[in-house]
């Protein structure tokens, strides 16, 4: 990462603390800007902070950051080498899903933190971040398991870990799976994305669906 884009990391951070764009800024305690290793090979985004990341500023503080910490310890990560942010940077109120003009508002933000860090993999947790980078209507549950080529990097859907702490054992098997697609996708060592035509070919067929674009357009 050069100088240039540390500065504008901070510079968007300093922006970002102050940003008053939706609704969302008014029941906010704190900004929950992004958080981690300015030059990581790996990007996390989540949805929206929760109680915690409100309270403390930091995005995945609670339950679900716990289990986030512990599957990147199984792929020999730790949190310090991995940069995490969320599609929103307020807490919605009650833990309600952001709406379509909070995500409008926010993902200014969030593309230049990823333009900032040019990671080789990003990874989407749940449903809000997969629909939104992938620009599809096909849910995690069909996305996952698939690394897919995105603006010359990877991207890795993976379910929430809250799905994991509220689901199966099935869910976090899965993002046992979607873990070791990320290990591999950074030791540029993919040969197993068995299921990658069928599922861009789901995408593409989903691309008249309305869409939330991020990257172009
Ligand atoms: N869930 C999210 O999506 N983001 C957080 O920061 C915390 C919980």
């Amino acid at each position: 990462m050069t100088m240039d884009a540390i500065d504008r990391l901070d510079e968007l951070r300093i922006t970002a603390l102050a940003c008053t764009a939706c609704r969302l800024s008014e029941d906010r305690t704190q900004v929950v800007f992004g958080d981690g290793a300015p030059q990581a090979d790996v990007v996390f985004v989540g949805e929206a902070p929760g109680r915690r990341e409100d309270e403390q500023g930091v995005p995945f503080v609670g339950p679900s950051g716990q289990l986030l910490d512990r599957l990147l310890g199984e792929i020999g990560l730790e949190r310090e080498d991995v940069y995490i942010a969320n599609v929103v940077m307020c807490r919605p109120p009650g833990n309600r899903d952001p709406r379509p003009d909070e995500i409008d508002a926010c993902k200014g933000y969030l593309r230049e933190q990823l333009q900032c860090i040019d990671p080789k993999v990003v990874v989407t947790l749940g449903n809000f971040s997969s629909k939104l980078l992938l620009k599809t209507e096909t849910g995690i549950t069909r996305v996952r398991g698939t690394a897919y080529e995105w603006w010359g990097r990877r991207l890795v859907p993976t379910f929430h870990p809250a799905a994991a702490l509220r689901g199966s054992a099935q869910v976090l098997e899965d993002m046992r799976y979607d873990f070791a697609l990320i290990r591999d996708a950074i030791d540029g060592n993919l040969d197993h994305p068995a299921n990658q035509a069928e599922a861009e070919s789901q995408i593409k067929s989903d691309e008249d669906s309305e869409q939330l674009g991020l990257f172009g357009r």
